[in-house]
């Protein structure tokens, strides 16, 4: 079944695109070592909009050669700069890159959509924003580590190693670097190889700030330079966002080398909407949690469960609300729906897709255009799916709801639960203490209250199960690059 037919003339805007003049693009990229771009040994690859498949630049490859070349520069810096520096003179350092990252955020946003095809209202309002107070909220610890909770004088635990996912680029890269080096470390970070725009332009901010050289290193590549990284046996913290599958090959790579590792992994959330709850949010925080980013997000909303005397209702406003979404351009303002990451993910989408409906699952899309060319996936639901069904159980990473009902707040809790993952949650519900007694009982690490998809750099992330263990941002993404005895996550 096709997932698009025709054309919704329902509250048309003209065009708005955003230009890309403000970009200063080289036409090949070098790999960030030592505070320089250098070649790279391996094959160089290109960078893509996944909105037009055009390319954006010719991207160096690290070969294991670079790899070495890029930790020995991390440990140079440590042992000779970055561990002798005070608290206070590497927080200015990270206010130094939250307010270049600010200068450039609009340059930083066209980059990230034109390379990841995110709309431009999201990279311009959340992703970008978000990257500057992560490094503004981790400056303000590097010179109060001995007030965190950790014992007193925690120490740096070296070279971390940090391997990211394509979803949300420059963002995941900030959750990384901006507590590695309030804590002291050094970094090597590889960025997903269709996303690696917007940590290049980051490399060039580092050198605007005159960060020492080494302190951070960027290497591109593929996956076989991420595990070249996460092997490398002078590197003592591994953190790793992807995918269960890529970070249970680490888990097991790392295991008995004494290396401390975090793993921010997969999630199939459930997103439970009471009967007292506000429909009208709810039906906006559904579309939040599973259509923001075209549903590329660990934590996405993508169980909707429902209460049954509301489902009809509930649906039937998801459905009205769906066909006003605009899908297009990633830089266009008025964009709510951009590009599908790579061709490859679009594939992966069709598929699962495809299993709910062979499974009995009511399919929905919604009515748009597609553009001729590039990556698109139009919003779906699917409804009457049932928790044994492959998309109630597998994470389909694309704008794909699933919809789920429930009678009893004991049966939301057992569906809710009903999942190897263990990320996040929504609960929508008019009572507070109703919210409370099912949060509680809920196996997630993030549970949004009447609300979804929120992220604060002082709040901790991270999952449970299958979704991984360590938790990013707060007080708790500190302890994850220190050595300090007696502490642990849970205190
Ligand atoms: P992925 O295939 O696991 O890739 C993640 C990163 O690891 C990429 O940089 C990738 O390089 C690299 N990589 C691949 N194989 C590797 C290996 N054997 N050793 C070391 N590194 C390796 O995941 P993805 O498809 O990019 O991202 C989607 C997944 O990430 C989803 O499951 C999502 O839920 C999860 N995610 C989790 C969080 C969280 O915080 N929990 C946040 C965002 C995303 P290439 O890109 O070059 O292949
Ligand atoms: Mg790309």
């Amino acid at each position: 079944m096709t997932e698009i037919v025709k054309k919704s003339s329902f509250l048309d805007y003209a065009p708005a695109p955003e230009s890309t003049s403000i970009l200063h693009l080289q036409k090949s990229y070098g790999l960030f070592i030592d505070g320089s771009f250098v070649k790279g040994h391996g094959k160089a690859f290109q960078t893509i909009s996944p909105a037009t498949e055009k390319t954006i630049a010719e991207i160096a490859n690290a070969s294991a050669k670079d790899v070495d070349t890029a930790v020995a520069a991390a440990r140079r810096a440590y042992d000779r700069t970055w561990s002798k520096l005070s608290g206070a003179d590497r927080g200015k350092y990270l206010f130094r890159i939250a307010r270049l990252v600010q200068e450039r955020a609009r340059e930083l946003a066209v980059a990230e959509s034109l390379d990841n095809g995110k709309p431009i209202k999201e990279s311009r309002d959340v992703d970008v924003p978000l990257v500057a107070a992560w490094f503004f909220y981790y400056a303000g610890w590097a010179d109060k580590l001995d007030y965190a909770g950790l014992g007193p004088n925690p120490r740096a635990l070296g070279v971390a190693a940090q391997v990211i996912p394509w979803n949300f680029p420059l963002l995941m890269l900030a959750w990384k670097v901006a507590p590695a080096l309030a804590a002291g470390n050094t970094v090597v970070i590889k960025p997903a190889e269709t996303t690696p725009l917007s940590a290049l332009i980051f490399a060039e901010i580092l050198q605007q700030a005159e960060l020492p050289d080494g302190v951070v290193n960027i290497i591109t590549g593929a996956g076989d330079t991420g595990q070249a990284l996460v092997n490398h046996p002078d590197v003592n913290k591994v953190a790793f966002t992807g995918s269960t599958a890529v970070g249970r090959a680490i888990a097991k790579s790392v295991a008995g080398t004494g290396k401390k590792v975090t793993l921010e992994l997969g999630g199939k959330a459930a997103n439970i909407v009471f009967d007292d709850a506000p429909i009208d949010q709810a039906v906006e925080g559904i579309v939040n949690g599973i259509f923001f980013n075209q549903g590329h997000v660990c934590c996405a909303g993508s169980r909707l469960l429902v209460q049954e005397n509301i489902h009809d209702e509930v649906v039937d406003r998801l459905k009205t609300r769906l066909s006003t979404l605009r899908l297009g351009d990633p830089l266009d303002k008025n964009t709510d729906i951009g590009a599908i990451n790579s061709r490859e993910q679009l594939d992966r989408i069709r598929e699962l897709s495809d299993i709910g409906e062979k499974e009995g699952a009511d399919r929905w899309t919604a009515d748009c255009v597609i553009p001729d060319k590039g990556f698109w996936f139009a919003p779906t639901i699917f409804d009457n799916v049932s928790t044994s069904s492959t998309i109630a159980r597998e994470e389909v990473f694309g704008p794909v709801l699933s919809v789920l009902t429930f009678r009893t707040p004991a049966e939301a809790i057992a569906k809710a639960n009903n999942t190897p993952y263990g990320l996040s949650a929504g609960i929508w519900s008019d009572k507070g203490s109703k919210i409370l007694a099912v949060a509680d009982q809920l196996r997630a690490g993030v549970i949004w209250a009447n609300t979804f998809n929120r992220f604060d750099p002082a709040s901790p992330f991270g999952g449970y199960k299958e979704s991984g263990y360590g938790r990013e941002g707060g007080r708790h993404g500190l302890a994850a690059y220190l050595e300090s005895a007696g502490w642990s996550a849970s205190k």
